[in-house]
């Protein structure tokens, strides 16, 4: 991938050089992975506005930089950030781009010491711009990590019945992904079965699946850093006939959603395509939240699709659609699928069934 992460550091360098900053320094995690290659929990890197870079990163991770991104200069530094200004100015930069979403005030007293005048300047959110339009490469990872998520679902799914605790189905995914190829899940798995699928991000627990519950998996896969995320509602044993309204309206709602997802479309627009099928049906309210979300090298990520969210999609862009429906004490019904904005309309990427399932 080093070519890949040379021209990613290229598309920064040019960012940096509009915004007339002299350097780049990125502190946030992910974005340094995405621009070097290298997973670490301490490192740093300092992008000049023609793309040529310095990594600094501590002992434990050096002999990894070396491998992953032999194409770098790497200084071997615990203080990363502190390393790399001081560089910065060393090198004469004025002004220097920082990730002020991911800087501590205490790191920036410190930083702001050590590059005094005009000094620091605000980056913005330009990596995590950079990284919302995916290669190839990055898709051929999300579509194996949704592909182990559908396995592990077809898997499992034999287990679910009566009797069975949530605990037990979300552990059964996790180790079933795990078994598949997963690195591990991609978040917390999500297991919401009666009463319990009333709220959209239940936390798992010990209750006994009954005969006529409905039973939310939301879960996925990570794959080589990257995230996938699907959610099928399943009833089990018996299927009461609100149960049957509440999952049509919703995959039609998520239908809606999909159909409108293509370049160029607005991101309020598509929750807007899927919202107005479940307002219409009368259950505006219990629908509160967005449509979806970005997924890559973080399981939320941009583009955020919701009724306040303005923004164009482009090509080469994974999203989610994910509409619910919540009743408080009776259950709810919530599909996703991980998808890719593709211009003959989406690539879906989780591919298990959406019929309605009565196990
Ligand atoms: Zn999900
Ligand atoms: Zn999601």
């Amino acid at each position: 991938m080093g070519d890949l992460h040379i021209a990613r550091r290229e598309r920064l360098g040019g960012l940096v050089a509009d915004q007339g900053a002299d350097a780049a320094l990125v502190t946030r995690l992910v974005n340094v992975r995405y621009l070097t290659g290298l997973d670490s929990s301490n490192a740093a890197l300092l992008v000049r506005p023609d793309g040529t870079a310095v990594l600094c990163t501590d002992g434990r991770y050096a002999g990894m930089a070396a491998a992953v991104c032999p194409e770098l200069e790497c200084v071997v530094d615990r203080a990363v950030a502190l390393t790399l200004t001081a560089r910065a100015v060393k090198d004469g930069a004025g002004r220097l781009a920082f990730e002020a979403h991911d800087v501590t005030v205490e790191l920036h007293v410190k930083l702001a010491a050590e590059a005094p005048g005009p000094g620091l300047v605000p980056l913005g959110r330009a990596v995590e711009e950079l990284r919302k339009i995916k290669d190839e490469a990055e898709i051929a990872l999300l579509r194996e990590a949704c592909a182990i998520t559908d396995r592990a679902f077809d898997a499992v799914l034999p287990r679910l019945r009566p009797g069975v605790t949530e605990r037990e189905i979300a552990t059964a995914l996790e180790r079933t992904m795990v078994d598949l190829g997963a690195e591990k899940p991609a978040f917390e798995s999500i297991v919401a079965s009666g009463p319990n699928g009333a709220f959209p991000h239940h936390h798992t627990g010990d209750r006994v699946i009954a005969a006529g519950d409905l039973v939310t998996m939301d879960f996925g896969a990570l794959y080589d850093g990257y995230h996938a995320d699907m959610t099928r509602t399943v009833a089990v044993g018996t299927l009461a006939d609100w149960q049957r309204d509440v999952y049509d309206l919703v995959q039609r709602a998520q239908q809606a959603g999909l159909d409108a997802v293509r370049p160029g479309a607005d991101t309020k627009a598509i929750d807007a395509a899927a919202r107005n099928v479940i307002v219409d049906a009368g259950h505006g309210d219990d629908f509160p939240h967005g449509l979806g979300h970005g997924v890559g090298l973080e399981i939320h990520e941009a583009p955020l699709m919701g009724y306040d969210r303005t923004g164009k999609l482009e090509g080469r862009v994974p999203v989610t659609v994910e509409p619910g429906v919540y009743l408080g004490g009776r259950g709810g019904v919530r599909i996703e699928d991980t998808l890719v904005v593709r211009p003959g309309g989406p690539e879906l990427l989780t591919q298990t069934s959406k019929e309605l399932l009565v196990v």
